[in-house]
């Protein structure tokens, strides 16, 4: 790609994200007076209505992971009470300790932490609330590599993890001054444990599986990894963000669920999400440790501050407290029950997309998996298949490496109908390419920039370019 078709690339960009351009006046300063609480909401109003229709209707993947208008209300309403609470002064909000303490023993139960194997010497599991997914990850990293090298003397870490682990990973790399080291995953999407076995060196300073990953949402063999991991006294990480609230239900209910959590002992930490299958709104996330000394590495403290006596948990300092609040009533509303119905419901909307796509025979699924369809075909260019889902109004992922489609489950997917119109709409799009089956896709060069090294242009460029425009009026 040369540079002039970059720019056009970004101007496509910039008209999908900037919608509101000229409709609405572009806020570059502060208005001289405040505008009117009417105005301000009405405004707010108009850009919902346009934008919800997609999502509420169960056309987006993952995204939205409950999204009934009187659960939101509910939860709406929890943070209008709670909206000035902030965890960094528990003295005044004595309530956020009890919040946040209480999120993370009900989501270590549901990890098995009464079932640890080592609680008896070591105290048992406990955690911290982070923001997201990202944030639990990027911190338990960072325990393990400052873990490495006080215990284990490592000074130049590497972070050894299936291909398919989730970005955050590599983004602690680089936040952290980690090694990266990816190794590919055998044909059904899992870690190869040989491989990763073959890859594990002295400066091995965690080890990475996931619970599922986020691609083809398969799991990892998490026994098999945490037990090499445990030999050597490597830090074993299992990322259950996207799978930590709904595979253990999914187990309860029957379903195939290979050992993922702290029953095996190797486990050293786990990042599992509250704002994905936990159904609370969008800001939370629990970090788990095996016992309270590896979850220290995590601590700032400052006795020296002329601002005074200072510490906190975790990267961030002041914290919105009222997203805790959130969480906490979200797990409290939905109880063993509530995550059983939706576990069920989700599980059995992800089997009949499954089973339509099996039936067509273009297609090939992409691991097995009870919350992902992954999909991807052998006679057509896939990301022309997601062109055409597109134009029938659903927004899915890419994958890549090898090119796929993903659609994540959620309550949205599972409301009645909407896994046949689905279906329905695949059925369409594939009778298209079979009039055509040569047709191309615009992402297609795109992803192909990601091998490409002779261009003006790399596709690092494109998405460096993609958040810029974001921040454009
Ligand atoms: C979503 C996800 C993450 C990251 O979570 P964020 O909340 O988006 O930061 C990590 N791992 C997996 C498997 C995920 O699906």
């Amino acid at each position: 790609m040369r540079r002039e078709e970059l720019s056009a690339v970004l101007g496509v960009v910039k008209k999908s994200l900037k919608p509101y351009l000229g409709r609405f006046p572009s806020n570059t300063r502060l208005p001289e007076r405040g505008r009117s609480r009417k105005e301000i909401l009405d405004e707010i109003r108009t850009m919902k209505s346009e934008e919800q229709r997609v999502w509420r209707e169960g056309y987006v993947s993952g995204a939205v992971y409950h999204g009934d208008e009187e659960f939101v209300g509910f939860l709406s309403d929890v943070y209008a009470l709670n909206a000035e609470l902030n965890p960094l002064h528990p003295d005044v909000w004595p309530r956020a300790t009890r919040f946040e303490a209480e999120i993370v023993a009900m989501t270590a139960s549901m990890l098995s932490s009464d079932r640890s194997p080592t609680r008896e010497q070591d105290g048992g599991v406990c955690g911290l609330i982070t923001s997201g997914g990202t944030e639990s990850i990027l911190t338990a990293m960072r325990c393990a590599r400052d873990q490495a090298r006080t215990e284990r003397g490592i000074t130049q870490p590497e972070l050894l993890m299936p291909a398919t682990a989730h970005a955050a990973f590599s983004k602690a790399s680089q936040y952290y001054g980690l090694t990266p080291v990816r190794v590919p995953v055998d044909a059904a999407g899992r870690a190869d444990v040989a491989a990763m076995r073959a890859a594990i060196t002295d400066r091995t300073a965690a080890m990475v599986g996931s619970a599922p990953g986020f691609p083809w949402g398969v799991v990892d063999p998490i026994e098999e990894l945490s037990a090499l991991a445990h030999e050597r006294g490597i830090w074993f990480h299992t990322d259950a963000c996207l799978g930590g609230f709904l595979l253990p239900w999914a187990e309860r209910l029957g379903e195939a669920v290979p050992p993922f959590d702290f029953r095996l002992a190797g486990v050293t930490s786990m990042s599992c999400d509250t704002h994905k299958y936990g159904y609370a709104a969008k800001g939370t996330s629990v970090v788990l440790y095996r016992n309270a000394h590896l979850r220290r590495y995590s601590y700032f403290t400052m006795t020296d501050w002329p601002g005074g006596l200072y510490n906190s948990p975790t990267m961030a300092g002041s914290r919105p407290g009222a997203l805790s609040a959130e969480a906490w009533a979200a797990l409290l509303n939905m109880g063993e029950q509530g995550y059983l119905d939706a576990t069920r419901r989700i599980v059995d909307t992800a089997k009949a997309i499954r089973k339509g796509i099996a039936a067509i025979p273009e297609l090939r699924l992409l691991g097995d998996s009870l919350l992902v369809a992954a999909f991807t075909s052998d006679v057509f260019n896939a990301y022309a298949l997601q062109d055409l889902l597109s134009a029938r109004g659903w927004n899915l992922t890419g994958l890549q490496l090898p090119p796929g489609i993903h659609l994540g489950m959620t309550l949205r997917t599972a409301q009645p109908g909407v896994a046949d119109r689905f279906l329905v709409d695949l059925g369409a799009a594939v009778a298209e390419l079979r009039a055509n089956p040569g047709r191309g896709s615009l992402m297609a060069p795109i992803y192909g920039l990601g091998q490409a090294i002779d261009t003006e242009v790399s596709l690092g460029d494109v998405l460096t370019g993609y958040l810029d425009v974001q921040y454009e009026n």
